[in-house]
């Protein structure tokens, strides 16, 4: 018997003059395999007067995977990284214990800024680890009747991406024109479909931009339809054994854990070492549960 499809609505956040639209984590579905957070920016436009630069802040216990439609971005990190990123590039960036980067606008004044940054969540057996950082431009491309897809992350048929990863996930783009396409997945895999442009049918059910179509597990393959052009972003993995706890830029297991995350932030610990940005270091208040007066 074939799973449901459940669609899941997600929000729209800020960050800084950027319109981001969240459609994970949310209160129906916390993750999708190791995925544990989609933020879809734009398309905005890029004018004198926008900036969507975002200045340094921490993360740990987590890889960024940053994936553009449009535009570019510039990637620095406390790891001496210094990496532009255009459509069809990944950027890949494991936090592991800590880790701090800044994402910039390369001096570009025009065009249109539109992309993904998603999370995964580091298992047990790395989130304590060195951070690194990845860039890859050449991916591996699948094609097949109305849809070509690049492989970001994992297996798909007998292709695999060079990107590193720690548990048992996938992540691909998919290009669909009008009309079915079908493709094989794993039946052990829990999955999740992220529409970026256009409009997707999935078993009779539409999935348009910010949303979530989560898809569950038990499937041998999955039939898409566009109506005209769209582009999809497909994620799925083994379900996440570990009980998560996301706070902020951190993905731990306590408020304890997370306690600690942003004090070695806030106290400039050398945890996140020094990111080479002419911006401001982002910095948010103490979690609630620090503030005696609540
Ligand atoms: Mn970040």
């Amino acid at each position: 018997m074939t799973p449901e499809v459940e669609i899941l609505e997600g929000r729209v956040a800020r960050i800084g003059a950027l319109t981001v639209r969240r459609s994970l984590p949310t209160r129906g579905c916390r993750m999708v395999g190791a995925w544990c957070f989609v933020d879809h920016m734009g398309p905005q436009a890029i004018t004198p007067d926008v900036s969507v630069d975002v200045g340094p802040h921490p993360h740990s216990g987590l890889q960024t995977v940053t994936w553009l439609l449009s535009g570019a971005f510039l990637h620095r990190d406390s790891l001496g990284s210094e990496q532009l990123i255009r459509p069809g590039e990944l950027n890949l960036m494991t936090a592991g214990h800590g880790v701090a980067h800044s994402e910039e606008n390369p001096g570009m004044t025009s065009g249109q800024l539109h992309g993904l940054q998603l999370w995964v969540a580091q298992p047990a057996g790395t989130r304590e680890g060195e951070a690194s950082f990845e860039h890859h431009h050449a991916l591996p491309q699948w094609e097949s009747t109305n849809v070509a897809a690049t492989v970001l992350v994992g297996t798909h048929d007998s292709l695999e991406s060079p990107a590193r990863r720690d548990s048992d996930h996938g992540g691909m783009e998919l290009r669909l024109h009008g009309g079915e396409a079908v493709l094989p997945v794993r039946r052990d895999f829990e999955y999740g479909l992220i529409v970026a442009e256009g409009v997707v049918e999935v078993e009779g059910r539409l999935v348009e931009p910010g949303q979530l179509a989560y898809l569950g597990l038990a499937r041998d393959e999955l039939t898409l339809r566009a109506h005209g052009r769209a582009t999809a972003m497909l994620i799925g993995g083994i379900p996440f054994e570990e009980r998560v706890f996301m706070w902020w830029n951190f993905v731990a297991r306590s408020a304890d854990e997370v306690s600690r995350m942003w004090q070695d932030w806030a106290t400039g610990d050398e945890r996140y070492g020094r990111v080479a940005s002419s911006f401001a270091r982002i910095e948010t208040a103490a979690p609630v549960w620090l503030n005696p007066s609540l």
